[in-house]
């Protein structure tokens, strides 16, 4: 026997794949997950009973256009229907915008830490990656206009930023949109949206409406609760989505998460209660922090961020064996998810046990 193996592209050495946050290792009684972002709620009895009753048809196709997901998406935000496209979770619709645009030479430009999909959807999406480093754990939009190219083609503005949790202000992403030229698309993937609570923010849904290149990624895996069904979605003009419809994967958003994404919708309300008890418990939490003496950045997301730089992995070591996960980004790091006020607490028992703080 030969030791040829199939050739696979060269890029697929560079990069291992997407490495989700880890669940806790038992180590304690303690197992508390705070390493992925997600909601720690339950979905809704009501959401449940929809899935169920859903599942009851999973022998058919998933429509393939979701009109019905895409015209609730599009009746709550108050845009045309024609100006939503939905993806296997947001990160689905990242890898169809890539896909859109992607040719050798074609550059993909976003701030850096930010999300960790960007570079890896990039190279295999055949185009060039520019990354600008974070200004005080934020985006720095003049170094970021100063990077743009003829070749850029797409730019990636993640805000709050994952996993730094700054938001981009609204001011400042104008003046940086004014910058960029038309032909040049802007997306703000707003995974976290719905935690931001500064009012100077920028308001996604404002730029979008007056700016044909700029589009909006959304996501119902984070405040809705539905990490698990994989529903996300872009709101921009016909452009885009038409660009976005043709590189979809053909029936990849299922059919129990169209289902369960509508009848989250219909139930904002009691989402809503629950994002106001995570922004809650955020904001006691990185005041905890700070009495402790670490250094928070603002945090306006479902998160915290600790810019322990080398220290992030022997950090993260030390919560795993308090059990509790959180997620290292060496050598930047530690982003702590913030769950329900038990969860959090065997966090901050964690961090105020960890003896060299920063
Ligand atoms: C979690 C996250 C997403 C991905 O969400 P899915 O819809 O689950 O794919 C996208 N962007 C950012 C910044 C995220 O943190």
């Amino acid at each position: 026997m030969s030791d040829q193996t199939p050739r696979f592209r060269q890029v697929l050495d560079q990069f291992a794949g997407y490495k989700p946050g880890k669940a806790p290792s038992l180590r304690r009684g303690t197992s508390v997950k705070l390493s992925a972002n997600e909601s720690p709620y339950d979905p809704l009895p009501s959401v449940v009973g929809v899935i169920a009753e859903a599942a009851t048809r999973a022998n058919r196709y998933p429509d393939n256009a979701a009109v019905e997901l895409t015209s609730a998406i599009a009746s709550r935000f108050g845009v045309p229907p024609a100006h939503v496209a939905v993806g296997c979770g947001s990160v689905g619709v990242m890898q169809q915008l890539l896909e859109a645009v992607g040719e050798p030479g074609a550059e993909v430009l976003f701030a850096w830490r930010s999300f960790e999909a960007y570079p890896y959807l990039t190279e295999l999406a055949n185009a060039t990656r520019v990354e600008v480093p974070l200004r005080d754990y934020g985006h720095d939009l003049p170094a970021m206009a100063a990077a743009i190219t003829d070749r850029t083609r797409l730019i990636f503005v993640c805000t709050p930023n994952n996993p730094t949790g700054t938001v981009v202000g609204h001011a400042e992403l104008t003046e940086f949109l004014d910058q960029v030229p038309e032909d040049c698309l802007v997306v703000l993937d707003e995974a976290y949206v719905q935690y931001v609570r500064d009012p100077d923010a920028a308001d996604g849904l404002a730029l979008y409406a007056s700016r044909p290149n700029v589009a909006l990624l959304r996501t119902f895996s984070k405040a809705y609760g539905l990490a698990g069904l994989r529903v996300g979605y872009l709101i921009g003009h016909e452009p885009v989505t038409q660009a976005v419809r043709k590189t979809l994967l053909p029936f990849a958003v299922n059919s129990l998460g169209q289902a369960a994404a509508v009848a989250s919708l219909a139930a904002e309300p009691e989402l809503v209660d629950r994002v106001e008890r995570v922004i809650k418990e955020r904001d006691r939490v990185r005041h905890e922090l700070l009495g402790q003496g670490w250094t928070v950045p603002p945090a306006e997301g479902n998160f915290v961020w600790l810019p322990l730089a080398e220290r992030a992995a022997e950090f993260a070591e030390a919560c795993d064996a308090a059990g509790v996960a959180v997620r290292p980004y060496m050598p930047d790091g530690v982003r702590v998810t913030i769950a329900d006020a038990p969860a959090n607490d065997a966090f901050l028992a964690a961090a105020a046990d960890y003896p060299h703080r920063a």
